[in-house]
């Protein structure tokens, strides 16, 4: 069998990939993981696709990862009397509470209190994706006069974004706890938290979500970069959500951060997915431009566990040729004889943990030895994380009794899941692993394999075990 791509591709869906020949079609071309925009869409439709998605696994004998992503607090003016305004540079403009009010060319209702009780004099609004940019000059608990820095037209319900200030307010709104329920009643694999300022974002998704599904904190705004690790220490995979970033933060800046996030989680072994725009060009041209080729190419040598696909795939003309061309730029990226230098020269040292020392001894075992395959016998999916983290060269294959860890699994570097049944003993473990080694077609008899596991089985966090084994 031909050796997948050890990086995964995440597929957004939307109307324009809303059928099931066309998911199908992306399954095949290289699709892991399908994310649901609860910014769009109705529930019917997301339950729609995920049913599905779901009868495509079954058909393909994939496990494919489902992520549900919600949409967060995202801001907005107000409507406007008569149709769209223009803001002229260097003109006042006033935002106040009075929602009633329809906005003109002087002023405009911005209906957030929570925006005017943490602004000060000086801060920035930038307004529809950071297009227009105004400076506040006063402010009090319900108005803000500002200066236009960057004119343009405004109209109705644009997106506001208030870089460098924590705005007091939760990521989950009203519609996201009802997206989140539903969600779970759905049965997804991954819930994407939009808009995450702190680490308690987190930890109050986590209390609803109760281990049903992972958690992604999408870092999109400058004051989640400025706690990186407090969140990350929290959360179970990290999203760099370049679109938002991008009109918080100059552009010049999205590169860096991107790096020391992918570093960041590396380091942790915790998944992380880079973002948006990746092949932009191909929502309507059916080849991307040779420096979206060399974007993903980068996340690629950069080690990310998955790049996404967003507008190409949902809303775009090519989204299975989207997916094609991104399984193709990583296949030959991964390749190319300088990526595994480029992975070994970015990879650090491992914690001082038992889990991590047997990720690490598993590692030197595939340097050492001639390995085929490397298998993580795993329940919640941890042992198979700690082998990712070390980006080996030998495939990892994931075995677990648990069909949600095996979807959850699918957006995990480098690991193919297979679901199995409940083993009683470490022989019974080897054999299971010798096999399913075999019948995926990633060892033959003679070569040799290595083990990892957690005793006892089925509890998370318990990776202690390491056995090599000879395929008979
Ligand atoms: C982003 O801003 O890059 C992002 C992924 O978020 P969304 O597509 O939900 O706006």
């Amino acid at each position: 069998m031909q050796r997948p791509c050890n990086a995964k591709i995440v597929a957004t869906l939307g109307p324009a990939s809303a059928d099931r020949a066309t998911i199908a079609a992306m399954v095949q071309a290289g699709a892991d993981v399908f994310r649901l925009n609860f910014s769009h869409g109705t529930h019917a439709d997301h339950k729609a696709r995920l049913d599905m998605i779901r009868s495509i696994e079954s058909e393909l004998g994939k496990p494919i990862g489902v992520l549900l992503d919600l949409q967060g607090p995202k801001l907005r003016v107000g409507t406007f009397a008569n149709g769209p305004v223009q803001l002229v540079e260097g003109a006042s403009f006033r935002l106040d509470l009075q929602r009633e009010l329809p906005g003109d060319a002087t002023r405009a209702p911005l209906p957030h209190p929570e925006i005017f009780a943490a602004l000060t004099t000086g801060a920035d609004l930038l307004l529809d994706d950071g297009r227009l940019r105004l400076r506040v000059e006063a402010c009090g608990a319900d108005f803000a006069d500002t200066r236009v820095i960057n004119g343009g037209q405004l109209s109705d319900r644009k997106g506001v974004n208030i870089p460098g200030v924590v705005l007091p307010m939760s990521a989950m709104t009203e519609k996201d706890r009802a997206d989140l329920d539903y969600g779970m009643t759905l049965g997804v694999d991954w819930v994407a938290l939009s808009f995450v300022q702190r680490a308690q974002d987190i930890v109050e998704v986590k209390q609803i979500v109760q281990g049903r599904a992972g958690i992604v904190a999408k870092l999109e705004k400058p004051a989640a970069i400025e706690c990186l690790e407090a969140i990350l220490a929290e959360t179970d995979a990290v999203m760099v959500a370049r679109g938002d970033l991008g009109v918080e933060l100059p552009a010049e800046q999205v590169p860096a951060i991107q790096k020391r996030i992918v570093r960041a989680c590396r380091r942790l072994g915790k998944p992380v997915i880079v973002a948006t725009q990746m092949l932009e060009s191909m929502v309507s041209a059916p080849v991307p431009t040779r420096a979206e080729a060399s974007d993903v190419a980068t996340a690629i040598y950069d080690g990310a566990d998955a790049v996404m696909l967003s507008a190409e795939s949902a809303s775009g003309k090519y989204p299975v040729e989207s997916v094609a061309m991104m399984d193709r730029i990583i296949a030959q990226t991964e390749a190319d004889p300088f990526y595994r230098a480029a992975i070994d020269a970015s990879h650090t040292p491992p914690t001082a943990t038992t889990a991590d020392a047997i990720g690490w001894a598993a590692h030197s075992v595939t340097d050492l030895l001639d390995v085929a395959a490397m298998v993580a016998y795993t329940s919640s999916g941890s042992s198979a994380l700690r082998m990712a983290r070390e980006r080996p060269r030998a495939p990892i294959i994931g075995i677990t009794p648990k069909r949600a860890t095996a979807r959850r699994l699918a957006l995990v570097w480098g690991v193919n899941a297979v679901l199995c049944h409940d083993v009683m003993g470490v022989d019974e473990m080897t054999e299971v692993a010798v096999q399913n080694a075999v019948k995926i077609g990633f060892a033959e008899p003679g070569e040799t394999i290595v083990i990892v596991a957690g005793m006892p089985f089925g509890t998370a966090g318990t990776t202690n075990l390491l056995r090599i084994a000879q395929v008979a």
